[in-house]
């Protein structure tokens, strides 16, 4: 029914999370009100994150340009690395203001089934930040679910076969269970953070 450009427009939006085919129509027809000015500026937005951004080379995070801002933040405490599943797992991280050092981003999480074996993340590398450095720290931030609780142990065991003098914690429980750190709120995931414990 709809003009051809505007059904393309819907048929892209509804393909995005949690958009159905009515709220697709709806931000469709939006779109086609908008200025010119704001219409394009979402087109080129959509170009920019996907022709600049790219992963950090240290830490694997979200960067434009070889290093992520928290990897070239020099205020940054070294010595303490906080592991997570995905770059979405480092903002909620940030919003709690709990933790002021480095990040590692594995880029999932070991789930055999699914045939992911620990080649396939980011885990050499996280072990060459560690090794004959000064870290004193990492802390094992991978969701509670049973691939990050799996992820964990693996690396736990391997950090303390290498490194045995840095100290592997892990986040307190309390986060919902089987939940995503993406969805934990800031007070929660603030007081996992600070009541994080050896493992
Ligand atoms: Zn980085």
């Amino acid at each position: 029914m709809l003009a051809p450009p505007l059904q393309r427009l819907v048929t892209e939006l509804a393909k995005l999370p949690g958009v159905g085919n009515r709220t697709a129509q709806r931000l469709a027809f939006h779109v086609l009100r908008e200025s010119d000015e704001d219409a394009l500026a979402l087109a080129q937005a959509i170009r920019d994150v996907k022709e600049k951004i790219t992963l950090c080379e240290v830490c694997f995070n979200l960067a434009e340009g070889p290093r992520c801002v928290i990897c070239l933040d020099e205020r940054r405490d070294t010595s303490v690395i906080c592991v997570v599943e995905e770059p979405g797992d480092v903002l909620p991280i940030e919003r709690t203001h709990e933790f002021r050092g480095r990040y590692h981003v594995l880029g999932g999480a070991l789930s055999p089934i699914d045939g992911v074996e620990p080649e396939d993340l980011r885990l050499v590398q996280l072990y060459g930040r560690v090794e004959g450095s000064d870290v004193r720290e990492v802390v094992l931030a991978t969701n509670q679910t049973t691939t990050g609780e799996a992820t964990a142990l693996h690396i736990a065991g391997e950090l303390h076969a290498r490194t045995p003098d840095v100290a592997v914690t892990r986040l307190a429980s309390g986060l919902p269970v089987g939940g995503d750190l993406e969805y934990a709120d800031e007070v929660t995931l603030g007081r996992a953070f600070s009541g994080r414990r050896v493992v």
